[in-house]
């Protein structure tokens, strides 16, 4: 199945391999453009699938997931669940439950997301939550592309690839020549 959902990012443009430059500074060899998964209903909902499988025994009254894309996650897998979906937005301190959603301590969450790289959103969304005095059952990623990051409750993935990533000093595909990619920008920048 992981060689399927592999093959399935990589036809829809979701996993590209070049040269690119990612929002941490560093470079890597393979990029997830996360949008052209959430832009695919259908596969929205083969990956919400596994997740939903994976945690319907955990009987979650709610999901939640961080706006953008994590709400669009949140919906579909709260459909097959046949939950409720709130999200959280942001704030200056990190994240929120707004816009008049009721959370009791009787509620027990499931907390989704679409690619897992630090956990930054991951852990603020979870801190919005525990404010509340909810359960949170466990954590859902679509993809994920960490090494491994340390969150506070179980973690389930529906496809995992752990990226490499390079110093810009020491990246291989810098030394090699490969012109470099912002992503979002459809121009690749030259190497200085
Ligand atoms: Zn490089």
């Amino acid at each position: 199945m992981k060689d399927d959902l592999g093959a399935i990012l990589r036809r829809y443009g979701v996993l590209r391999t070049g040269h690119f430059l990612l929002t941490s500074g560093l470079h890597s060899d393979r990029y997830f453009e996360k949008f052209r998964i959430l832009e695919q209903p259908r596969l929205c909902e083969l990956f919400a699938r596994l997740i939903a499988d994976h945690y319907r025994p955990a009987g979650a009254t709610i999901v939640c997931g961080p706006t953008t894309g994590g709400a669009i996650i949140a919906y579909e897998v709260a459909r097959q669940l046949d939950t409720r979906c709130i999200i959280a937005e942001k704030s200056e301190t990190g994240r929120k439950i707004g816009r008049g959603f009721v959370i009791t301590p009787a509620d027990q969450i499931l907390v989704v997301d679409d690619v897992l790289t630090t956990g930054g959103s991951i852990r603020d969304t979870i801190a919005a939550l525990q404010a509340t005095g909810a359960g949170i059952v466990g954590i859902g990623v679509f993809i994920n592309r960490s090494h491994g990051v340390s969150l506070p409750y179980p973690l389930f993935s529906a496809y995992s690839e752990p990226l490499s990533t390079y110093e810009p000093q020491q990246c291989p595909l810098c030394h090699a020549g490969l012109p470099l990619e912002i992503p979002g920008r459809s121009d690749k920048i030259e190497q200085i």
